[in-house]
């Protein structure tokens, strides 16, 4: 059973590149062994991040993570059951904000910023999909 979770959150502090890199280097290491697969975004201290994999998994995953002192405001924006993955390429894939296009912003929210707490999670989850259309994904598993 295949399940496919999107959250959004706000970084406690101020998240460098660094930081960033160790939070993608952690999930790397740690989904293949839990099955999962997905994408997280970081802009303007919000994190976006899509998790796909088994119930179980997907569901202890973001019990671990509602409780990272790393981030905060946790805010569940969809879930699903799926029949198959859409990232099934990245055990945790990194958006690249730098190719995002403000009008793909623009066409889903009221201003180009990305903000999923202005925002239907159906929304937020269009905007993914264009994000994987266009291959602003970083990080090949
Ligand atoms: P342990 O490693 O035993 O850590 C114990 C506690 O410390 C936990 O509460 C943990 O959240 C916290 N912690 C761990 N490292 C740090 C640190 N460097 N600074 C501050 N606190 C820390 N993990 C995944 O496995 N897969 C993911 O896809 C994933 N995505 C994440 C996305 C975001 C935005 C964030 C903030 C974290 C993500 N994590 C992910 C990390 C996850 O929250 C857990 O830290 C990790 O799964 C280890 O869990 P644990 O219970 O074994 O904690």
């Amino acid at each position: 059973m295949l399940v496919r979770l999107m959250y959004a959150s706000r970084a406690a502090s101020p998240v460098d590149q660094e930081e960033l890199t160790a939070i993608l280097r952690q999930s790397k290491q740690r989904n293949p062994g839990l099955g999962i697969t997905g994408v997280l975004c970081f802009s303007g201290g919000i994190f976006i991040q899509v998790l796909e994999g088994g119930r179980n998994a997907v569901n202890q995953l973001y019990a671990r993570l509602v409780g990272d002192p790393r981030h905060a405001d946790v805010v569940l924006l969809t879930y699903e059951e799926i029949a198959e993955r859409r990232f099934a390429g990245w055990s945790m894939g990194q958006v690249n904000m730098t190719r995002l296009n403000p009008a793909v912003l623009l066409k889903y929210g009221e201003t180009a910023t990305l903000d999923p707490y202005a925002v239907s999670g159906r929304a937020t989850a269009a905007l993914f999909e264009e994000l994987v259309a266009t291959a602003a994904i970083m990080g090949q598993a």
